[in-house]
């Protein structure tokens, strides 16, 4: 059967150690999931449960091992980074238990969830969705993928993010409030999960905005750094 309109390309991530990919499907990301990012951003968390928001699939920016431009986007003034490890899956299902939760992750990278601040406040006060402030178009750089097999699993580890030099965030894996198997296990409550299926794990305090003409390069214990400039 043909289709009407070209098939639009599927996003996929390469893979450390390997010419293959993996295809992406859904890109869920946790909101304040760092106490002291929690605390920046006017919550409590000690009280509050998890929530995710999506990013499209499309909003992705793949970038390799070189210093890759990333356009500053229209409609904001207040564009920030959010540094965060980002967990793929190969596996998925309903109802996951925190236990099993895990053995259904393919690999980890390093992800930025890039946000129009100044638009997220904006509906935060009027209570109205997130989508414009989250998915801009390139609002998810990402990094290579390193599996499991190769890595094993990141439950400690320095995860930092640096503008022309200056540290800005930095946390430690270890410090998310809800761990990425609880993640997974919370979310498969309310999605099938599928394998190709993203986790952004939260991001540590210090989010700020950049400027074109700036440089980030963020960067995670065990999985190597991204460098993006902003232009
Ligand atoms: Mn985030």
């Amino acid at each position: 059967m043909l289709s009407v309109i070209q098939n639009p390309p599927r996003v996929a991530l390469p893979i450390v150690g390997s010419s293959d990919l993996f295809p992406v499907r859904r890109v869920y990301c946790v909101g304040r999931n760092y106490a002291a990012h929690a605390r920046e951003m006017g919550a409590d968390p000690d009280r509050e449960p998890p929530f995710f928001f999506m990013k499209p699939a499309d909003a992705l920016q793949i970038v390799g091992s070189e210093p890759t431009p990333h356009p500053y986007p229209s409609k904001t003034k207040s564009y920030h980074f959010e540094v965060e490890m980002v967990a793929a899956l190969g596996g998925g299902g309903t109802d996951i238990p925190v236990a099993d939760a895990l053995d259904h992750v393919y690999g980890y990278a390093i992800g930025l969830d890039m946000t129009r601040r100044d638009v997220q406040d904006e509906a935060k006060k009027l209570s109205r969705p997130w989508d414009t402030a989250k998915a801009a178009d390139g609002s998810g750089p990402i990094g290579a993928l390193h599996p499991v097999s190769l890595i094993g699993h990141l439950a400690r580890g320095e995860i930092t993010l640096s503008v022309d030099g200056q540290t800005r965030q930095t946390g430690d894996l270890g410090d998310m409030i809800w761990s990425v198997a609880e993640q997974i296990a919370y979310l498969s409550g309310y999605f099938a999960l599928q394998p190709g299926d993203l986790i952004f794990t939260g991001t540590p305090s210090g989010v700020g905005p950049v400027e074109r003409g700036q440089r980030m390069v963020a960067a995670i214990a065990g999985l190597g750094a991204i460098t993006l400039d902003v232009v």
